[in-house]
């Protein structure tokens, strides 16, 4: 048969999904199977064969990473420059739709995005003005509320209290939130989303013009869309419309974030899909690839998938047990340095850990053996203090408005403006309906001079670097905002390491708005597109893009991604799976996914380790290894090196877990052993109330309280209820009442 050179490189399924007559498409496929292989050749596909224009087309990926290299792909597939394709993640998409469209969509031109960091602080200030108990309504939660109903397109007016006090408070907060935020120009990230989606929906004119444009909607780990992103697609594909997904209910790890899987099956029956399934893993070795169909196996209500290589056997599976963390840090480095010899670059190794706070062991090892790294996500460059603080700045110069934004720097560098007179500031503010900036002129008069001039002093300041950056080039408004701040002197004061680290990072900025190259499409001047930027910007364009080197991330940021070599760290009990999932089996499934997901990552070599003793959240803790572990086929593992024996601060028995001594004491009897001893708070630490009360809960009944997690705010409670089974909550939401 003729074969049309975009088919040539797949196999016979892929041609089909590649090759399917237009129309709702839905490829349902296990990892490395091709599926984002068959996304981009689609898009080409459609393209070559189907006279599409780029123009035509939305291609809709996870991860700003991904959504590069699909625009390179189709670049190279195609000879056209990507910048004509509207290719991006669904926050990036928004973004562009928005500024636009921003006066359909009741913004102002300069609006800005909020990170979720800064969205945090505008909602505990709206609980202190509320007279609210920060206990009891911990900002984080409150904010978790909001994003969820924002998630689920829901605008306050839309929800009912249901006669629930807490639930109407939470409303309410939400409200004037969203009020603030309107004032203010601010839009948050699932902000992003429900506008873009309600201008469309709202507007008829603009979703008519964007659904005959869009006649080619492609998305990629389609199992991890939530509600307002299914609204989304289902807006733009009515008038028939063509949507092409891809997808793997095996590597749904978002849950928590309010993905749901559930919109596979609902995708195939609303659109009546035509459905393709791929079956071939061209990623893996057989020893892989059978470790992570072992794993994935104990989780019920899949979809079910085959998946098998033509790659036979591979090497074993090497797990090591380390000592502590600095050991499993070493021995990584080690194996990191034997492949540099034996001539492999330093990308085609992946350190992947649960959880962000597990990197700065293998940072520090890294940098001490000066070999050049690369940390995705995590504290984000543009989310590093620092850097804040010198956009924080440029921000207010653009819109003195920005009351996140003038909090922050108020005061900093220190310049005498003390805590009354920023509570005075406030109530003036919050009386008179005005910014910080504006309420600085109302206030004044009434403040001795020293405060009044401090204040006045700080407007002036701003006033002066507004007028300097006038007319210069966008690095050197950043490096002048630094400058005359005050902030690099600051820094440079800053005792130690920090302060150089910090100072280093102030030049990255610098050399980051250099390189800086604006989108066209969004017609924003140079600094106020490099504000929003940053504030976009996942960190997965950092300084060193270019360089060679080890690339470290979290579980969740490897989706879709692949590496010769994988390291998968900390597979112990209370870390992977985590400490909630551990005790919650409602909770276990995702955590087992993302095991799956970090497993099949790997093409040729898969080291997992553990470690015996783990400092980490500032605590020392003893962990089991973890479950996912045993559930491997142990043929396929070879331990690297027997445990040393070394003398532990335990009594362990061999045999049983190990249980330390002094937990014994306070474990509820309901508790299993083998989850009684991880990393937790010292018995006679300060806690709310005893471990092992009897409570009640307005819901779930009575039960017994087996254990307290976190301070403040994030203080949770693992409770034993007698009908409801074993959940953990918010301590300050929970309502307990001690029986
Ligand atoms: P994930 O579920 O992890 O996102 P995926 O299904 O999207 O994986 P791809 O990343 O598209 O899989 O492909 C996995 C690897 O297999 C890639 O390196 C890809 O180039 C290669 N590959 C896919 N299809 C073929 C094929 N027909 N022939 C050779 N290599 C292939
Ligand atoms: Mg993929």
């Amino acid at each position: 048969m003729d074969q049309h050179p975009l088919l040539a490189p797949l196999n016979e399924a892929q041609r089909a999904a590649v090759a399917a007559a237009p129309g709702p498409v839905l490829v349902l496929a296990g990892a490395g199977s091709g599926k984002t292989r068959v996304l981009t050749h689609r898009a080409a596909w459609l393209i070559l064969e189907h006279g599409l224009a780029p123009q035509g087309l939305l291609a809709v990926t996870f991860t700003n990473k991904a959504a590069a290299e699909m625009r390179g792909r189709i670049e190279t597939l195609l000879g056209i420059p990507g910048s004509a394709l509207w290719i991006g993640t669904f926050h990036g998409i928004a973004h562009r739709l928005l500024r636009r469209h921003w006066r359909e969509a009741g913004l102002p031109q300069t609006f800005r995005i909020q990170d979720e960091d800064d969205q945090q602080r505008l909602v505990r200030r709206i609980i202190r003005e509320q007279q609210l108990d920060e206990q009891r309504w911990p900002p984080r939660e409150v904010t978790g509320f909001i994003n969820r109903q924002k998630d689920e397109g829901r605008r306050p007016p839309q929800l009912e209290d249901r006669g629930d006090p807490t639930r109407r408070q939470l409303i309410r907060i939400y409200e004037l939130y969203q009020q603030r935020c309107n004032q203010q120009g601010l839009v948050d990230f699932a902000e992003l989303l429900l506008r873009a989606f309600e201008v469309l929906r709202d507007q008829p004119q603009l979703g008519a013009h964007y659904r005959s444009r869009f006649r080619h909607l492609l998305v990629d780990e389609f199992q991890d869309t939530n509600t307002i992103q299914y609204q989304w697609l289902r807006l733009l594909a009515t008038d028939g419309g063509a949507p092409f997904v891809v997808g793997d209910d095996d590597q749904s790890i978002y849950r928590w974030r309010g993905a749901r899987v559930e919109n596979m099956q609902q995708f195939r029956r609303d659109f009546a899909a035509q459905v393709f399934r791929l079956e071939q893993n061209y990623r893996s070795t057989a020893v892989i690839l059978g470790a992570a169909n072992a794993v994935i196996a104990k989780n019920r209500d899949r979809m079910g998938k085959e998946l098998w290589t033509a790659a036979a056997g591979g090497e074993p599976i090497r797990v090591y047990a380390a000592f502590n963390e600095r050991d499993e840090a070493e021995f990584v480095l080690e194996r990191i340095r034997e492949h540099q010899r034996s001539g492999e670059p330093l990308a085609a190794c992946a350190i992947l850990y649960r959880s962000n706070a597990q990197s700065r062991a293998f940072e520090e090892a890294l940098m001490a053996a000066r070999i050049p790294y690369r940390v995705y996500g995590g504290l984000r460059f543009f989310e590093r203090a620092e850097i804040k603080d010198a956009l924080a700045y440029l921000r207010l110069t653009q819109a003195p408005a920005d009351d996140t934004a003038f909090e922050r720097i108020v005061n900093l560098p220190v310049r005498g403006i003390g805590a009354a007179t920023l509570e005075q500031l406030r109530a003036v503010a919050r009386q008179r309906e005005q910014s910080l900036w504006d309420a600085v002129e109302t206030l004044a008069p009434e403040l001795p001079a020293r405060a009044a001039n401090a204040l006045r002093g700080f407007r002036a300041l701003i006033a002066r670097i507004t007028a300097g950056i006038a007319g210069l080039e966008l690095h050197e408004q950043i490096r002048l905002a630094i400058e005359a701040s005050g902030l690099r002197e600051h820094y440079a004061r800053e005792k130690e390491n920090r302060g150089e680290a910090r100072l280093e990072n102030l030049e990255e900025l610098v050399s980051a708005a250099e390189g800086f190259a604006p989108d066209d499409d969004e017609g924003l001047p140079p600094l106020a597109a490099f504000l929003a930027h940053a504030t976009l910007e996942s960190g997965e364009a950092q300084a060193s893009a270019g360089l060679d080197s080890v690339q470290l991330m979290t579980l969740h940021s490897a989706k879709g991604l692949e590496f010769p070599t994988v390291f998968i760290v900390g597979l112990e009990e209370g870390l992977f799976p985590s400490e909630q999932a551990a005790a919650d089996a409602d909770r276990l499934p995702e955590e087992r996914r993302l095991c799956y997901v970090g497993i099949t990552r790997a093409m040729r070599r898969l080291y997992l380790t553990h470690a015996e003793s783990r400092r980490i959240y500032g605590r020392t803790g003893y962990r089991d290894p973890s479950r996912f572990l045993a559930e491997l086929p142990q043929q396929a593992l070879t331990e690297v090196r027997p445990r040393i024996s070394v003398s532990r601060p335990l009594a362990t028995d061999p045999g049983r877990p190990i249980v330390r001594p002094d937990t014994r004491a306070w474990a509820a009897p309901a508790v299993s052993p083998r989850r009684s001893h991880s990393a937790r708070p010292v018995p006679g630490e300060d806690t709310p109330m005893p471990l092992g009360a009897r409570v009640r809960h307005p819901k779930f009944g009575e039960g017994t309280i087996l254990r307290f997690e976190g301070n403040g705010d994030s203080r949770q409670v693992h409770v034993n209820f007698e009908r409801a089974g074993q959940k953990w909550l918010m301590f300050s939401l929970a309502r307990l009442e001690q029986l």
